[in-house]
């Protein structure tokens, strides 16, 4: 099965007393990729990562190639990211915030109650 992830308040959480997985970004690497993982995360994606493909799925403009880094350090391996210039390439700037199914994701983990009523 295929599971993506949003980052901003999903894996990525910046609000007050929002506790965060020990920093495991590799020293080299510290300056690019910064941003803290959400407490547990981690442990999460290993695990499904052994049974199911992940990817992430967000609407900010990181670069893939950053995310994908960011969480190898953390001992996950994704499979893709869609992010913002990814998703505006098939839909415009005028669709749907995501819409996961069109990936062929088929479990889309998120925040937003707006990705939800669209895609119900
Ligand atoms: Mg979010």
């Amino acid at each position: 099965m295929r599971i993506s992830f949003d980052l901003d308040d999903t894996l990525i959480c910046y609000h007050d007393g929002a506790r965060h997985d020990p920093n495991r970004v590799w020293r080299l690497l510290r300056g690019w990729l910064h941003e803290p993982l959400r407490s547990g995360a981690g442990a999460l994606l290993r695990e499904l990562g052994r049974d199911h493909e992940l990817w992430v799925y967000t609407t900010s403009y990181r670069d893939p190639r950053t995310v994908w880094w960011w969480l190898r350090c953390y001992g996950v391996r994704l499979g893709y990211v869609v992010n913002q210039y990814r998703h505006e390439r098939t839909f415009g700037r005028r669709g749907p915030s995501k819409c996961p199914a069109q990936f062929g994701i088929h479990l889309h983990i998120d925040d937003s109650w707006g990705v939800w009523e669209e895609n119900r």
